[in-house]
């Protein structure tokens, strides 16, 4: 053998996706991407995402999953948990004891929850207090237009949904930052706390109502707040409602290649589980697709990937068969779909460039993730990895692998753990990210439509 044969024989060569993407397959992709799209425009909560998954399944046939229910191949069944996540599945034709297909991704993404007791005045300016939800730099969301998402339950019952800021003829909210011509000592700080966690006000409004007596801007508010949404202060304690950044999903660069929207983390992978899973025929094991809430804070609570409602749907689904859910959870695979970081020449030292996902180069795989010495990762087995590479490469998805920094920069983890400790093999994946956590995210088309291959191909696996 030449030189050259040899190293085209031993070495591995990982090319840029664009030049293995056929014709067919980037027009694909630019449906594809619209139609991602229009979700994360829609689902900027994962509220709003465990909704529109819901509305989508029944426009493709999936019915409501309710205990004792029978279920036989071909069927497409999801539940809906208490409107915060949602599980999906299409019947295989083999039994649950054989296993299942999972892919799991989250819908919940980083943002500012309002505090039980938000609305205030202070120098006749109208805040929400807010407390920050996930790993966010406090810092970045200052002075970007911000939109309020949510449902309040009224004291009568009912519940409302609340936006505000999306149409393009609302107003929206902001978080005021500090002048440069006196943030002498502000810049000294570390930009841990450059802004904290207490001045993440949002500003609501700044005209009072006619009249005597203090807190008249406060009052306004409240009575617009009220001839809107039927609300009234004391609702603010049996409400959810969330700062997001305003604004719709858009393309960027000259070349169209890449994708800015807010919560792309998870909500990208998210959708490339959901999309091939509407239309994917009867297949062989039963593919189950998982939208969890939670994950950025620990996967908690009853609608987070910890829950035993995850164990509730695979039962209803196993009774019907005569299954046991460990014995099916034995048999199973699961990919824990969520997003990696992307190589960023900006900041090459917080990589380890030979290991690093990066933009146009299919989705990531990664073995593990974590921190300091791989502590909280599930850390897939080489059995596992090999599974994953198989189905892939025989499915002609473009992949590469990835892991998350360079050793002791920093970590992180996603649902994989919560997978894997259910016995369940499990192995994480996902499109690689630019500026993860930001207020708005940046991912490569190519990156999202090789994603939802990859969880097709694990679904007919
Ligand atoms: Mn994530
Ligand atoms: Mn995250």
């Amino acid at each position: 053998m030449t030189t050259e044969e040899l190293r085209e024989s031993l070495l591995a060569a990982p090319k840029n996706g664009y030049t293995k993407l056929t014709a067919e397959q980037k027009a694909e992709m630019e449906s594809y991407c619209k139609w991602y799209a229009t979700f994360i425009d829609a689902a900027k909560t994962e509220r709003e995402a465990t909704s529109w998954a819901a509305a989508e399944a029944e426009k493709h046939g999936f019915k409501p999953l309710v205990w004792g229910m029978d279920v036989k191949p071909g069927d497409k069944v999801y539940l809906n948990n208490r409107g915060k996540s949602i599980i999906l599945a299409v019947i295989g034709s083999e039994s649950l004891a054989e296993g299942a297909n999972i892919c799991a991704a989250h819908v919940d993404s980083p943002r500012m929850d309002l505090k039980p007791n938000p609305l205030y005045e202070d120098s006749e300016i109208a805040y929400f207090k807010t407390h920050y939800y996930g790993g966010v730099k406090k810092y970045q969301w200052t002075a970007v237009p911000l939109a309020l998402h949510g449902v309040v339950y009224r004291k009568d019952g009912t519940v409302v949904d609340v936006v505000i800021g999306e149409d393009d003829s609302d107003p929206i909210l902001m978080i005021s930052d500090l002048l440069p011509h006196l943030a002498a000592d502000q810049m000294q700080k570390t930009a841990g706390q450059v802004i904290a966690g207490e001045q993440l006000n949002v500003i609501l409004g700044t005209q009072p109502l006619e009249g005597e007596g203090s807190d008249l801007v406060k009052l306004h508010i409240m009575k617009l707040l009220n001839e809107k949404f039927g609300i009234i202060e004391a609702d603010f304690l049996s409400a959810e409602l969330c700062i997001v950044p305003a604004g719709k999903c858009r393309e960027v660069g000259l070349d169209r290649s890449l994708l800015a929207a807010y919560g792309h983390d998870d909500r990208v992978c998210a959708f490339a589980e959901m999309a091939p899973l509407f239309d994917l025929g009867t297949p062989t094991h039963t593919a189950v697709c998982v939208l969890a809430d939670k994950e950025e804070i620990g996967s908690v609570g009853i609608s987070g990937m910890q829950s035993q409602a995850f164990e509730y749907f695979m039962e209803i689904l196993c009774r019907a068969q005569g299954v046991s859910v460990a014995h099916c959870f034995a048999n199973s695979f699961c990919l824990s779909a969520d997003v990696s970081n992307a190589f960023d020449p900006n900041w090459p030292e917080t990589c380890d460039r030979r290991n690093n996902a990066k933009v146009n180069y299919g989705v990531s795989i990664m073995k593990y993730t974590g921190s300091r010495g791989k502590g909280g990762a599930s850390d897939a087995s080489a059995e596992a990895m090999g599974h994953v590479r198989t189905t892939l490469d025989n499915a002609g998805v473009l992949w590469q692998i990835a892991t998350l920094g360079k050793v002791d920069q920093g970590g992180g983890g996603t649902v994989a753990a919560y997978m894997a400790n259910r016995n369940i093999v499990t192995v994480d994946a996902g499109v690689p990210v630019l500026s993860m956590h930001a207020p708005i995210e940046l991912v490569s088309k190519l990156d999202c439509y090789m994603t939802m291959l990859a969880c097709k191909a694990i679904y007919l696996a």
